[in-house]
């Protein structure tokens, strides 16, 4: 695509990026087919390509970001489809991190929308404040049907329908340490505790925890990790994601001047997308540019970094049909495809997948607040899809997706990890069918 750009706009050195991508795309439209939003709303501008267009024009022209391309870009779910599919290799995810930025910048939103993506931003990063609001939330909840009529209070509305009944505790295995591994050593890794799904779910990272350590890996808990920063960077607070991201750097930084590590393991394949990108993220800051890049080079999400290390026999093959969901995050973000399928496969499980795999089931962050009526129908679509499979059970690491699709699927929805540390000799997953056991009884 030919660009236009002065040589004093391309002094930026954000805009300079930009340029280099949008010279890439050849108008070609392959994206469109696979893009989610294009696909339900079937408006050009709700595709990578009409968006790409729509940037380009905000950025060639210096202007200031103005509703239309807001509504637009808003509707993206990030979930980069659109560069697996396509073939010149734009990388539309720097091109509407920089648009996001933009508007952030530029754009005075609604009050309302102000507010409730401020209250998002102060709440979700941080796991005292997200789970004292998700308690509060269970007050609110019978006021969620009224809140989704009032267009501008929609996003409260969904907000409320998607806390669940009930917090679990924090968990002590999450607080800074060491988790000694058992037998011979194999490994040492540190692991993201992260935020939401900390909260949501903490049982994810324990069972993490409890497996890597079985099969002999040290696990790190540094002192002084937190958000990854994705939530703040999908709504264009650059800022505050660089806090986030430069504050996890120091922190894997210390872990790994007290000892080399093999990894920093993350078991939300959306923070992983992230932490791979932070060496991109903090490439203009001299003092952090180095060690962002060896941390993010150091990032694996789970099944990454089981298929490199020398797995035992399972204790148990349970048989049980999994229908696994690849998360976008894990798919596109990561290019994570075949791991975690062969993971379950060889322990034991019947692995299935949905179709239509490419497709986002509209969680994508703080989406299904946001954009909750196209998240409803991506999500209705997967779900459907996940059902046709006739599985026992939903597998897929993300904690966004796992709430998303367990608000309207029958069937239970559970991290990958712990289908694995089930079949490497941990408890059985809360309601999932042990079918051996089923078998020797009958
Ligand atoms: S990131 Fe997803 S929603 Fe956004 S343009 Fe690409 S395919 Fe469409
Ligand atoms: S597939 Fe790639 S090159 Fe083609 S329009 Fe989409 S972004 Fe541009």
């Amino acid at each position: 695509m030919q660009t236009n750009f002065s040589l004093a706009q391309l002094a930026d050195p954000h805009v300079a990026e930009s340029e280099k991508i949008l010279r890439k795309c050849v108008h070609c439209g392959f994206c469109t087919a696979t893009c989610p939003t294009y696909v339900t709303l079937g408006n050009e501008l709700d595709s990578p390509r009409g968006r790409i267009y729509l940037i380009k024009d905000m950025l060639e022209n210096g202007r200031p970001a103005d509703k239309e391309i807001v509504t637009h870009i808003d509707r993206c779910l990030s979930c980069l489809a659109c560069m697996t599919t396509c073939p010149s290799g734009v990388n539309y995810m720097h091109l509407v991190d920089h648009a996001r930025a933009h508007i952030e910048e530029t754009y005075k939103r609604p009050l309302l929308d102000r507010l409730t993506r401020a209250m998002l931003a102060f709440v979700l990063p941080y796991p005292s404040r997200f789970r004292a609001a998700l308690k509060l939330a269970r007050l609110g909840q019978p006021l969620a049907g009224l809140f989704e009529k009032i267009p501008a209070l929609k996003p409260m509305g969904a907000m409320l329908k998607l806390a669940p009944v009930s917090v679990p505790a924090a968990s002590p295995m999450a607080s800074p340490g060491i988790h000694a591994g058992q037998g011979t050593r194999k490994g040492r890794v540190a692991i993201l505790t992260g935020c939401a799904q900390s909260v949501l779910d903490p049982g994810i990272n324990d069972t993490t925890i409890a497996l890597l350590t079985r099969l002999g890996v040290e696990v790190v808990v540094p002192e002084g990790e937190g958000c990854c920063g994705a939530l703040v960077h999908h709504m264009g607070r650059e800022e505050a994601a660089l806090a986030s991201a430069r504050r996890n750097v120091d922190a894997w930084t210390r872990a790994i001047d007290q000892g080399a590590l093999d990894a920093i393991v993350i078991t939300a394949s959306g923070c992983g997308t992230t932490i791979k990108d932070y060496g991109f993220m903090l490439r203009l800051d001299p003092a952090y540019a180095e060690k962002a890049a060896r941390v993010a080079a150091l990032a694996k999400e789970i099944t990454e970094y089981l298929v490199g290390i020398d797995l035992p026999e399972p204790v148990r093959k349970p048989g049980t049909i999994v229908a696994y969901h690849s998360a976008c995050s894990m798919q596109h973000g990561q290019k994570i495809t075949r791991q975690p399928k062969e993971l379950l496969a060889k322990a034991g499980f019947v692995v299935r997948e949905p179709r239509e795999g490419h497709l986002c089931c509209g969680s994508a962050g703080t989406y299904n607040i946001l954009q909750s009526e196209i998240s409803a129908q991506l999500r209705d679509r997967k779900v459907r899809n996940i059902e046709a499979t006739d599985a026992e059970i939903v597998a897929t690491g993300n904690i966004g997706c796992i709430t998303q699709i367990a608000s309207a699927a029958k069937l239970p929805v559970v991290h990958t990890i712990k289908l694995l540390d089930w079949a490497y000799g941990g408890p059985k997953p809360e309601g999932v069918r042990d079918n051996r056991a089923v078998v020797a009884a009958e």
